[in-house]
C-alpha cells in the first residue's frame, strides 16, 4: 500500500502507473489532499533495473530456445511475459515506492 506522506491516505495503486521518470510526467496528486506527490527516484530507477534485466533476460533465453526447439510454446511463453513482468514490476512498485511530496 502506498501512502500519501502528507495526508497518510491511500493512493489508489493504478495512480503509480502515472509515475515514470520522464521530466514532466513524474508526479501525482493525492485525491486525498491534493499534495502533489514525486516517487522515490532511486526504489523507482531499481525496480526499472531489475524489471528490465529479468525481463530482458527471460526475453532473450526464450527468442534462444524458440530458434533452436521451434516450440509454439516458447513463443506464447514470449508473449505471455510481457504482460506478467508489467503486473509483476507494477505489483513491485505498489510494495516498494515511497511517496514524497513537493513543496512550492
Ligand atoms: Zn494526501
Amino acid at each position: 500500500m502506498v501512502i500519501c506522506p502528507k495526508c497518510r491516505k491511500p493512493i489508489p495503486a493504478w495512480k503509480l502507473l502515472f509515475l515514470t521518470n520522464f521530466k514532466n510526467f513524474n508526479t501525482i496528486t493525492c485525491p486525498t489532499c491534493s499534495a502533489k506527490l514525486r516517487a522515490n527516484k532511486r526504489i523507482n530507477s531499481l525496480i526499472g533495473g531489475i524489471g528490465g534485466g529479468i525481463g530482458g533476460g527471460l526475453a532473450g533465453l526464450l527468442v534462444i530456445l524458440w530458434f533452436d526447439a521451434k516450440e509454439v510454446v516458447y513463443l506464447v511463453l514470449l508473449i505471455a511475459l510481457f504482460p506478467f513482468l508489467f503486473l509483476a514490476s507494477w505489483l513491485a512498485m505498489i510494495k516498494f515506492t515511497k511517496l514524497e511530496a513537493l513543496e512550492y
